[in-house]
């Protein structure tokens, strides 16, 4: 089965995906921006610290050798966490640095003017700078300082911390946003749906909520009104046209069964001519069930509620049903029972012949599709605030796929089955009259063995 996405789901997840792709590219661009700028400050502080070591060595270029030591000692000393040592051009140490002896340089010789090096030294990286100098004194040298990484590694550790950590916190936020956004755009489209959903045939004339908002559901919202209108104007003239044809039908259909009628009164008619008279009284007594079915299909589409309700006494009027099916089962010998529980009244809101006209859709079919020496059983019983009405035939019973259809209109259950006189259509009445009265139709039925249909009423 396909599953089935909302929209706003659909927008939620998108959201959280945009927002995860531009963070991750506003993090990295952030963090290269970062760590150019502290390497660029690095660089630029040691290479401010060369310019500071190389202004003194050219100052003090003819003082005594250990009042130039002395002066260095201070220099370096003043770098604090730096280093800072002078080395000949063999890359024999003049001048070591006072914080630490055995600091690895690297190796200095062949020193153009200035070079960078990073490298790892006393457990931690450091940035170095060699640049190169002649000493009056003491020919080529190679003033070398050295500054800490660490602190800058560490704030771009933290920076990349803080990215990841805070990454699921706006992600959750952006995705709530993004569907709670969704959902007040999409409402709209909501209320549209359930508006268009309870608009039936017999509804035709209520409107969709029009919002003036001026955007693509306002138009949407008219649109559909514009179609309901057009749908009304048609099925209103489909009402008149169903309405107009039944109306001339009858006349005809009631001349000709009045004609065939008289005509069998006469003496002289003869056998052949007595049958064909017989079948056509017969046809338009079929037709003219078929028309009053019809007519009464097509008011309920059009009247919706036409039916008043007033509480009824459903006993009663399965006892008076189930009095006539007995005596019309006689005549093909189906015994008839009736089983009306201990309560001698079971009240339900409804409309008196609306339940006989249902009752007897029940009991027709059952008497039309149980042969002869079988049986029909009525019963009426109160169970838990219902009252619940079965009958109950030993019939052909209805064949497991036909049982979803048989309240369609026109359905009927291949006929050859049984050589039965019907239109298809007292079903779709009978669950027309139950759904006015909030009631509800279940069917269970086994081929060959019988069926049983039981109406649910909630009892007044
Ligand atoms: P019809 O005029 O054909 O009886 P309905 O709408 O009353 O029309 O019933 C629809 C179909 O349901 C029937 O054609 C028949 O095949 C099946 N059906 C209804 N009631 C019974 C029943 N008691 N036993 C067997 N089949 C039934």
């Amino acid at each position: 089965m396909r599953r089935v996405i909302s929209i706003s789901t659909r927008l939620t997840v998108w959201f959280g995906v945009i927002f995860l792709a531009g963070w991750v590219l506003f993090g990295a661009a952030m963090w290269l921006n970062l760590q150019r700028n502290l390497s660029a400050e690095r660089h630029l502080t040691l290479s401010r610290r060369i310019d500071r070591l190389q202004e003194m060595m050219r100052r003090n270029e003819r003082a005594p050798a250990a009042s130039r030591a002395g002066d260095f000692r201070d220099f370096a000393t003043a770098t604090g966490g730096g280093r800072a040592e002078v080395f000949r051009a063999d890359g024999s140490v003049l001048w070591p640095s006072p914080s630490s002896t055995d600091f690895s340089w690297p190796p200095v010789g062949n020193v153009s003017s200035e070079s960078f090096f990073s490298i790892h030294a006393e457990g931690q990286p450091y940035l170095v700078i060699e640049r190169s100098f002649r000493d009056e004194a003491w020919g080529p040298l190679v003033l070398v300082a050295a500054a800490p990484q660490a602190a800058n590694l560490e704030l771009l550790a933290e920076f990349r911390h803080g990215m990841f950590t805070l990454a699921p916190v706006l992600l959750l936020i952006s995705m709530a946003g993004g569907y709670w956004m969704s959902r007040r755009a999409l409402g709209p489209v909501d209320r549209i749906t359930v508006a268009v959903r309870s608009i039936g045939i017999r509804n035709l004339s209520e409107r969709l909520p029009v919002s003036r908002s001026g955007d693509e559901l306002e138009r949407l919202a008219e649109t559909c009104n514009d179609m309901l209108a057009r749908l009304e104007v048609a099925v209103l003239k489909l009402k008149q046209f169903t309405a107009d044809a039944s109306h001339e039908l009858r006349g005809p259909l009631s001349l000709t069964r009045t004609i065939a009628e008289v005509a069998l009164r006469q003496p002289d008619v003869d056998a052949s001519s007595r049958e064909a008279l017989n079948a056509i009284i017969e046809e338009s007594a079929n037709a003219a069930v078929l028309l009053e079915q019809m007519l009464e299909l097509a008011r309920a589409d059009s009247e919706p509620t036409s039916l008043i309700l007033e509480p009824v006494d459903l006993a009663e009027i399965v006892a008076d049903g189930c009095a006539m099916a007995t005596t019309l089962g006689a005549r093909k010998n189906i015994e008839v029972s009736l089983a009306l529980g201990t309560s001698p009244a079971l009240m339900v809101l409804g409309h008196a012949s609306s339940l006989r006209r249902l009752l007897w859709i029940l009991l027709d079919n059952a008497l039309k599709y149980t042969p002869s020496f079988g049986h029909v059983r009525v019963s009426l019983e109160n169970s838990a605030g219902h009252a619940l009405l079965r009958v109950e035939d030993s019939g052909i019973g209805i064949a497991p796929g036909d049982v979803p259809r048989i309240f369609d209109r026109f359905y009927r259950a291949d006929p050859s089955r049984a050589q039965v006189e019907g239109s298809g259509l007292g079903l779709s009445i009978a669950k027309w009259i139950a759904d006015t009265h909030h009631a509800e139709i279940q069917v269970s039925s086994h081929e060959g063995q019988g069926s049983r249909f039981t109406v649910v009423f909630t009892l007044a």
